[in-house]
């Protein structure tokens, strides 16, 4: 099976620390009141969870895994399931924080949530991943369900994965339940267009982007950071939209040409069956951090959080950073960056095509009335392409960041939601 590799170097800092400050700093800008402040702070549930696993060598081992829901005003909490060894609690926090913000901007019926195992996927075989999956999924089997948790692929975890995780669902309930999670094969309720679903929101974000810019995404250069499902697919999709790709990495390395890569199909099979960087490709290996510094229109962060810091955007020369990865830029590094006049299209924007597509998922489920992939593609561009409309306008009014006018748009809609439903009792 095909996994997601993890991406290049560990995260700086701690990304929960980072979600946090985002959010003290909008909070404040907004006039939030503080019993308020105090929720949006907090995870209302964290699942902590160590479970044994037979392996195939007769030993057992022991894994932890988390599940995390923020906040539930706006629906039911959706969020992706991270198969990696930098999954910590802290992360997983962080990343189910920036979900319920990622699902507020897009104006999606949902609330926040994140999980992940501590595991390097690729070092099981097929077998033990399927049981560690099937094991997890009965653990955290209390809290997730069509109309309370819905989970989905993130790093390390792909359709395979959601389809063990939707079967062992079904068993302990005695029925098929395909809603409980998205990100399935089409063959067992997923939806056509999810797999490329963020990737080709990278894309229509990016053509917002340089068209309030005054951009020509034609012929612009381009790199890419994470060569995963969403990297591969943003570098495809840019490359066919005409823009000029000019380096791509995945955690072994980066090659760079600058008169670009050509044909990123041929690179995302080349990676499939060789390895990315391998000799014989034209273009020059650098590592990842020379990635992010290359003097490029646009750079596509698409791996790990934190790999754009206080140490190195100083050094950052491209005109846009596009964020497809989640928290790929500190608050640290967004200043520096703001200073400098980048523009940087926030994650919570940016990487919002994955659970939007996700929602016409559970919505096709529900209703068990399944779209055509144009269909799918067609509302994806139209609700993404709001949701940068609607931030954009808070930008023009407010000033100050896209990240924060991003916030600011999401914040006001979970207090919304929150204010509307009261708190209990
Ligand atoms: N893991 C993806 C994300 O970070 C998708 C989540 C989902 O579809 O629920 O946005």
């Amino acid at each position: 099976m095909t996994t997601t590799a993890p991406a290049a170097q560990a995260p700086a800092g701690n990304p929960w620390h980072d979600a946090r400050e985002q959010l003290d700093a909008v909070a404040g800008k907004m006039g939030i009141d503080p019993g308020m402040r105090e929720v949006l702070r907090h995870c209302k549930r964290e699942f902590t969870v160590n479970f044994p696993v037979k392996m195939d060598d007769g030993t057992v081992r022991v894994f932890t895994g988390y599940r995390v829901h923020h906040n539930e005003a706006r629906g039911p909490v959706k969020g992706g399931l991270r198969y990696s060894l930098n999954v910590s609690l802290d992360e997983v926090r962080a990343l189910a924080m920036w979900m319920t913000w990622k699902c507020a901007v897009a104006g999606l019926p949902f609330g926040g949530a994140k999980g992940g195992v501590i595991v390097d996927p690729r070092a099981l075989s097929t077998g033990e991943l399927e049981r560690m999956t099937r094991r997890f999924a009965a653990e955290i089997g209390m809290l997730i369900g069509p109309d309370a948790d819905v989970p989905a692929p993130d790093m390390g975890t792909d359709a395979q994965v959601m389809a063990w995780i939707m079967d062992t669902y079904s068993m302990m309930h005695g029925h098929s339940a395909p809603a409980v999670i998205t990100g399935k094969p089409v063959s067992i309720g997923g939806s056509t267009g999810r797999v490329e679903a963020t990737g080709r929101g990278v894309l229509f974000v990016t053509q917002e982007a340089c068209r309030a810019r005054g951009m020509a995404l034609e012929g612009a250069t381009v790199a890419v950071q994470g060569f995963g499902n969403v990297g591969a697919t943003a570098a495809k999709l840019l490359g066919e939209a005409g823009a000029k790709v000019v380096a791509v990495s995945d955690s072994e390395g980066a090659i760079y040409a600058a008169d670009g890569l050509g044909d990123i199909a041929a690179l995302v099979e080349r990676k499939r069956t060789r390895g990315l960087i391998p000799d014989g490709h034209p273009g020059t290996h650098i590592t990842n951090a020379e990635l992010l510094e290359l003097p490029v229109d646009i750079l596509v962060p698409a791996a790990l959080e934190g790999q754009i810091h206080g140490g190195n955007a100083e050094r950052i020369r491209a005109k846009m950073i596009v964020e497809g990865a989640n928290g790929p830029t500190t608050p640290e590094a967004d200043r520096i960056l703001a200073q400098n006049g980048v523009y940087v299209v926030p994650d919570i924007l940016a990487n919002a095509g994955g659970v939007i597509v996700s929602y016409f998922e559970w919505v096709q489920d529900l209703q068990s009335f399944f779209w055509e992939e144009h269909e799918v593609n067609l509302r994806l561009e139209r609700i993404i392409k709001r949701a940068f409309q609607e931030v954009a306008d808070i930008h023009a009014g407010a000033g100050g960041t896209l990240r924060e006018a991003a916030y600011m748009l999401a914040v006001r809609r979970v207090v919304e939601a929150t204010q509307s439903r009261g708190i209990f009792p």
